[in-house]
């Protein structure tokens, strides 16, 4: 099965708006391991694994608004403009 097969899966199975509501789990979860690192904690594991959800999370997203192109179009155009900015 490929990626993109299993994201439409998940999505069909469990429905966009359960999906959805993982999205904002996921991402709570994320903000968690990120804070206790913040606070002193070594979990560079945990803060890894949250990270892999995060993205499977987003992957989903995109498939479900249908803007895996535009993603892609808005991120060049950022990094182009964060790389500028950096270069003064
Ligand atoms: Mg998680």
């Amino acid at each position: 099965m490929s990626e993109k097969e299993l994201y439409r899966l998940a999505l069909s199975k469990y429905g966009p708006e359960a999906q959805t509501l993982m999205v904002f789990e996921e991402m709570a979860e994320l903000q968690k391991e990120l804070c206790k690192h913040a606070r002193g904690a070594t979990n560079q594991d945990h803060i890894a694994e949250e990270i892999a959800d995060v993205l499977i999370m987003l992957d989903q997203m995109m498939i479900l608004h249908e803007c895996e192109d535009l993603v892609f179009q808005y991120k060049q155009e950022k990094k182009k403009r964060l790389e500028n900015r950096l270069r003064g």
